[in-house]
């Protein structure tokens, strides 16, 4: 028998779908949303079930569908077909996807972050903007990277504007966690490179050695790389400035210097 549709905002459900707006429900959950139909079929093929899934009530026929109502319920999960204007009202747009899913977070300990030649790590200091995060990631993913490493207080990469940003990429790297001192004791451990990017710095992005296993470290939006993270690096590097601005933004020079690292392999 098919589901009864859910049209209103006070069902238990979309409740809790629309709370996961809110880091504080996302803490309390374990849970956050993904949005659309490719994403989560890719977040399904990673291994990652669905705990709910709501879906446009009106278009039952959307391929692949069938198959992410089977993994949710798989797992446990509810899959709910709902009608267009609370699909609007969890993803607070007005151009809502077809389906929305609250996934399980996942994030990796320290002790996940191992040195590979083949596979960098990106480690972020502060990273306040979520779009910037998300685009990172979206980023890392594109280059194989292993993983990000967020160093310090960062913005939440699980809020809904990284998960977007992130393209479905969040489902494929591992996100862990180190406050400073532990990132700098990490550090004087690490049996490969850190090479912090930085505008004061003195080395060409271009020539800098990007052989063995890499972690590259960027600064913060604002302040960028504290002192001690600066020199906990084995090399810091620029990308040279010529025109008036005085720094790229944070995700372009991630981008610039993870595929840089990927040109060098
Ligand atoms: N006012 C900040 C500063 O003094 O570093 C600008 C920070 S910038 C928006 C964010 C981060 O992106 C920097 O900390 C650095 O890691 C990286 N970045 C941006 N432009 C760069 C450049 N031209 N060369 C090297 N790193 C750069």
């Amino acid at each position: 028998m098919p589901a009864e549709v859910i049209t209103s905002p006070a069902n238990a459900d979309i409740k809790l779908l629309r709370s996961l707006a809110l880091r504080k429900y996302r803490r309390q959950t374990g849970w956050f949303l993904a949005e659309g139909m490719r994403i989560c079929t890719e977040a399904v093929q990673l291994g990652h079930l669905p705990q709910r899934l709501v879906y446009a009530a009106d278009r039952p026929d959307m391929p692949g569908l069938d198959r992410l109502v089977a993994a949710c319920q798989t797992g446990g999960g509810r899959a709910l077909p709902v009608s267009p204007a609370l699909l609007g009202k969890i993803s607070r747009k007005d151009n809502p996807q077809m389906v929305i899913a609250a996934f399980t977070m996942v994030e990796a300990g320290p002790d996940s972050i191992r040195p590979d030649p083949a596979r960098c790590w990106i480690a972020l200091d502060r990273c306040r903007d979520p779009g910037n995060l998300g685009t990172i990631m979206r980023t890392a993913d594109a280059v194989g990277a292993a993983g990000i490493i967020l160093i310090a207080e960062s913005c939440d990469p699980f809020s809904v504007e990284a998960v977007r940003a992130s393209m479905g990429a969040i489902f494929n790297i591992a996100i862990t966690r180190l406050d400073e001192p532990d990132f700098l004791a990490f550090a004087k451990d690490w049996p490969g490179r850190i090479t912090g990017t930085a505008l004061p710095a003195a080395v060409d992005y271009r020539a800098a050695d990007w052989g063995g296993p890499q972690i590259i470290l960027m600064g913060n939006e604002q302040a960028g790389l504290t002192d001690a993270l600066a020199a906990s690096c084995h090399q810091l590097v620029k990308m040279p400035m010529q025109g008036r601005s005085d720094s790229l933004n944070l995700a372009v020079a991630t981008g610039l210097a993870a595929y840089e690292w990927l040109r060098c392999q």
